[in-house]
């Protein structure tokens, strides 16, 4: 068995263990962290009616950035999205790639077996993986009730753990001590109270609401207000419906959408909608953290190429939220209920959903507490540009990037082989091409077999079960997914 706490140590002191290349400054930039944790499973030799469970973390993201739409490439060596919870799930395709054609090549893979039908694999017994995120996903979930301080069940965040007595935060405290919304700079968006929109103060609160999207899934707020987390209070869903105001998000709801109704408290946004992640200047296409993880739940998160090698989806446990502001009912609203409805999925996409759960252990590098490390002279605390990817296989597991290339490439090399991350598009397409080399024929999963398959498209499209499971999700609970244009999915 494991606690959230447990998860969390664990991947924090992964990410500590990382050389710095990549990792903001301390006290000066903050970033978000995620990571997929493998749990095996196996009876206690002393004890048999025990089990034993050991945990490693196998993925690793950090990231705060997201491309606009003009930077996508049609050649699939550019990272559109690069929110630590999607560098994650790409870690984590890589290396499950690396174990699966340790698999078929015979060399004995510590995760897959061989599954029922010809040519497909499934999990060994007792293994299993969750997902680790250090702050609440981007978009729906990010939209939290606020709490009046006088109610909160747990000492808000800005408070000295275990004591009455507030953090020496600037601006936390009234003349008092009485806890106040603290009073924010120009990121502070989310947590400012909405006054009825005028066209020039409307367009203000979308850049406020833009800017303040990028952190207000990491653990910004205002201290007194918010819905702060602790894993052994049960949500507080009486207290939520209470809630006058809520946090906002900056991504906006997708076209086609009904929009925001942005009205003043906690009628400002609607919920359970599926958002784009917003972006520096241009909207970009990328669907929120939110809405992806939902995905995930009922898709897996393998993804379209290797469920072709597959005997089902491989869905995470359990999700774990370290301490960051937080709410259950959020989390559940956006991550499992939406697709809770969902029926007629194909055999071996019927997955229970994540158990959804919270630690009480905050990340170093988050951005509440880089402001509460935060000096005087050492600059305007910013997000970290640089993206990392650490995954367990054994070539180059390191894979840093800023800006969807691999950081520190001269402009003369962009889109060279050089500048592409190992987790891009091309590059897991080419781990995957990989791996059908090495399978015989009389090894190639179905789906594979007689046909004339080129391009990425070609093989995504091929894999009939995963669409077919797609398709289903997309008309009963996302019909307005967003989806990449055919154009800049024609590589090979
Ligand atoms: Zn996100």
């Amino acid at each position: 068995m494991w606690s959230a706490d447990e998860i969390a140590r664990l991947c924090y002191d992964r990410f500590s263990e990382l050389p710095k290349r990549g990792k903001p400054e301390l006290g000066r930039e903050w970033t978000l962290l995620a990571a997929v944790v493998k749990v095996s499973e196996t009876q206690s030799l002393d004890l048999p009616e025990q089990k034993k469970s050991e945990k490693e973390v196998v993925s690793l993201g950090t990231g705060t950035k997201c491309i606009g739409r003009s930077a996508m490439s049609p050649r699939g060596d550019v990272l559109n999205d690069s929110h630590a919870e999607v560098i994650a799930r790409r870690g984590f395709v890589r290396y499950l790639m690396e174990e699966l054609r340790a698999a078929v090549v015979g060399e004995g893979s510590r995760v897959f077996c061989p599954g029922d039908e010809r040519g497909k694999w499934r999990l060994l017994d007792g293994i299993s993986f969750l997902f680790f995120t250090s702050h609440t996903p981007c978009g729906d979930a990010s939209i939290i009730p606020m709490i009046d301080s006088q109610s909160q069940p747990c000492p808000p965040i800005g408070m000295e753990e275990g004591t009455d007595r507030p953090n020496e935060v600037p601006g936390v405290t009234d003349g008092d001590g009485t806890l106040k919304r603290r009073v924010e700079g120009e990121e502070g968006g989310a947590c400012k109270r909405p006054r009825p929109d005028t066209e020039e103060e409307g367009e203000r609160k979308e850049e406020e609401a833009r800017s303040a999207s990028e952190a207000s899934a990491e653990g910004r707020c205002s201290p007194a207000k918010c819905s702060t987390a602790d894993p052994d209070v049960p949500s507080a869903g009486g207290l939520e419906e209470q809630a006058r105001d809520i946090r906002r998000t900056g991504a906006k709801c997708v076209p086609g959408a009904p929009g925001d109704p942005r009205l003043a408290g906690r009628d400002y946004h609607s919920v359970g909608v599926l958002r784009v992640k917003p972006g520096r200047g241009e909207p970009t296409r990328s669907l929120s953290c939110s809405d992806k993880m939902a995905r995930w739940a009922v898709l897996g998160c393998q993804g379209a190429l290797l469920s072709h090698y597959l005997q089902g989806a491989i869905c995470f446990s359990a999700v774990v939220t370290g301490k960051c502001p937080y709410s259950l009912p959020a989390m559940q609203r956006a991550l499992t209920s939406r697709c809770a409805q969902v029926t007629g999925l194909p055999a071996g996409y019927e997955l229970p959903p994540p158990q959804l759960l919270q630690s009480g252990l905050e990340f170093a590098h988050s951005h509440a507490q880089t402001e509460r490390s935060h000096q005087q002279g050492q600059g305007r605390v910013s997000p970290c540009g640089a993206a990392i990817s650490w995954c367990a296989v054994t070539d180059q597991p390191l894979d840093v990037t800023a800006n969807g290339y691999k950081q520190g490439v001269t402009r003369k090399a962009l889109g060279t082989e050089k500048s592409r991350s190992s987790i891009c598009k091309t590059e897991l397409f080419r781990c995957f091409q990989n791996l059908l080399a090495v399978t015989a024929d009389s090894q190639l999963p179905q789906s594979l077999r007689g046909r004339e398959l080129k391009t990425y498209w070609d093989y995504k499209q091929a894999a009939q079960t995963y669409q077919q499971a797609w398709l289903q999700l997309r008309m009963q609970a996302f019909p307005l997914w967003l989806r990449s244009p055919r154009n800049l999915l024609l590589f090979h």
